[in-house]
């Protein structure tokens, strides 16, 4: 179901359940900003999730009230998982999904990093 971009922050979501050690995750990198594992239900060969360790709903959230240090961290983190992944060279895309009409699922704000093979065309047409 997608939800609300906007808060307020649910912890009992997904991801702070991850965060907390509660359920179990893929984990491909960790440092003081960001967790990064694999997704449970991959759309390419490679399909990472990268998490903010800190509790906001979405990028409108995060942007608007983490302070800029763990910003700054999170999107290095970002770059950090591509480069680990060895994406830099055949290319990768990320994508954020902000609210209903993204249908955002979970209400901890990620980043997806898709790669691992030619991935096409932006968006499905409409
Ligand atoms: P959204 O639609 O919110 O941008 O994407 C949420 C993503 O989280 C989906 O791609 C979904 O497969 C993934 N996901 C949902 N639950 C879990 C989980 O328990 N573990 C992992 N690793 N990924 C999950």
């Amino acid at each position: 179901m997608p939800v609300a971009g906007l808060g307020p922050y649910d912890a009992h979501n997904v991801f702070a359940r991850i965060l907390r050690g509660e359920i179990p995750c893929r984990k491909v990198y960790e440092d003081e900003h960001a967790l990064a594992f694999h997704d449970i239900n991959p759309q390419a060969p490679i399909h990472v999730l990268v998490i903010p360790k800190t509790p906001y709903v979405s990028l409108a959230d995060f942007a608007a009230s983490a302070p800029p240090p763990a910003i700054a961290g999170f999107f290095q983190a970002v770059a950090k998982v591509a480069k680990q992944l060895e994406l830099e060279d055949p290319g990768y895309r990320i994508l954020a999904n902000m609210g209903a009409d993204a249908h955002q699922e979970v209400p901890h704000f990620h980043v997806h990093i898709f790669g691992g093979r030619p991935l096409g065309p932006m968006l499905q047409q409409f």
